[in-house]
């Protein structure tokens, strides 16, 4: 029972307290208090493409400073229409089926938001990205998860097969999910797709898929957008972000492509959000999707090479690695060197050998899951790798 509203003491709303402070501002704040290498927050280090800072020093120089149009400025919509088109035949109108949104983060808000009663159940993959929960928790909705299992013989983190059908009940509103995935980098593959498709199908379901990832896959994967199988494109909501595919994660520059029925949901919640984009940083993004590959084909290839390194710099002192198949991250099962959770890890590591990384339980509703995993962002510099992987070298548990 909530108190009166002059009974309760000051301080943050019930339904948001038991999110705290989001793990990546605490040990982002740990590791420049402590002089670590920063591999818990997942942001690169370069300072972006120079084709995009400057079409967006262009853009503000030009005078491009005014609030623009609520859906996004017309050359971004027409860019994403374009991309979606190019790079998987996926045709959507840029008048009504796109919308630009500051960052992911606001057009899985918004969905959520906008499409969900409260009540309604909203069925996540778990681990989920921590905004998940929380933006389930303020639309007054209900999360819940499916859990992924890691398959040690076959080396992934895979679906249960009918996990996630099972978790379907009558007051199921959207399935929402995230492929490349964090933090575990997993790629759905084509048996998993087709479960996700077939439940939201048979079921009537909406999807939600958070594919920011969509350009960092490794070793010859592709991604494949949930919205291509059959029966999919006129129930999904796609959310990309130009924070990954660019390497501007500062920018908040995000979209949602959807059937026009969909994104009118995830426009009025939007609207009242921030109720536009800012100008500038749109022009300059459509600026490079029309030259996606030449950006994302070399960042790839770094990302992979970092993946490797540190992969085995872990490896090296005995941490069990789980292979990253895209994404900036990879996850690590603590057991074997040592009995301790992976949050009392993190934040003893930065004393023990001046490394920031990441406790997968933050990703996890229930206390106990993920105890004894942690995930390391490897979207940094080549440096900056090689220094942690040398930090932990030395220190070895
Ligand atoms: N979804 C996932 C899976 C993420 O990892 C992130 C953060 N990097 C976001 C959404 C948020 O993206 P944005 O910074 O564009 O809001
Ligand atoms: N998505 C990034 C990560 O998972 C961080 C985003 C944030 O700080 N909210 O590390």
């Amino acid at each position: 029972m909530t108190l009166p509203a002059r009974d309760r003491p000051r301080g943050v709303a019930s339904r948001l307290a038991p999110f705290g402070t989001t793990i990546f501002a605490e040990m982002s704040a740990l590791a420049v208090a402590t002089g670590s290498v920063n591999l818990g927050q997942g942001f690169p280090e370069d300072p972006g493409p120079a084709l995009l800072r400057s079409a967006a020093s262009a853009a503000i120089e030009e005078g491009d400073n005014q609030y623009p149009p609520g859906i996004g400025v017309a050359a971004l919509l027409e860019a994403v229409a374009a991309h979606q088109l190019a790079e998987h035949g996926l045709a959507y109108d840029p008048a009504r089926e796109i919308l630009v949104t500051a960052g992911a983060t606001e057009a899985i808000a918004s969905a959520v938001l906008g499409l969900c009663e409260p009540g309604d159940e909203v069925v996540m993959l778990e681990p989920s990205y921590d905004s998940y929960a929380a933006v389930v928790a303020m639309a007054g909705a209900v999360r819940v998860p499916v859990r992924l299992a890691y398959d040690e013989a076959a080396g992934r983190w895979v679906l249960p097969p009918g996990a996630l059908e099972a978790a379907v009940t009558e007051r199921t509103r959207l399935v929402l999910v995230n492929s490349p995935h964090n933090p575990t980098g997993k790629v759905l593959d084509g048996d998993e797709r087709a479960e996700v498709a077939g439940v939201c199908c048979r079921h009537d379901l909406v999807c939600v898929t958070d594919e920011v990832y969509e350009h960092l896959v490794f070793d010859g994967r592709r991604h494949v957008p949930l919205a291509t199988l059959p029966g999919m494109r006129d129930r999904t909501v796609t959310i990309s972000s130009a924070g990954k595919s660019f390497s501007v994660t500062g920018w908040k520059v995000g979209w949602a492509c959807a059937p026009a029925d969909l994104l009118a949901g995830v426009r009025s919640a939007k609207q009242f959000l921030t109720y536009v984009t800012p100008a500038p940083l749109q022009r300059a993004v459509a600026v490079g999707l029309a030259v996606t590959h030449d950006l994302v084909d070399p960042l790839r290839d770094e990302l992979r090479a970092n993946r490797d390194l540190l992969a085995k710099g872990l490896a090296g002192v005995g941490l069990a690695v789980r292979d990253a198949e895209g994404t900036y991250f990879l996850t690590v099962d603590l057991s074997p060197v040592t009995g301790e959770d992976g949050a009392t890890f993190c934040r003893a590591l930065p004393a023990r050998c001046g490394v920031v990384a990441v406790p997968c339980s933050v990703f996890y509703g229930d206390p106990d899951g993920g105890r004894s995993l942690v995930r390391f962002a490897f979207c940094k510099r080549r440096a900056t790798i090689e220094e942690a992987v040398d930090r932990l070298g030395r220190w070895r548990p």
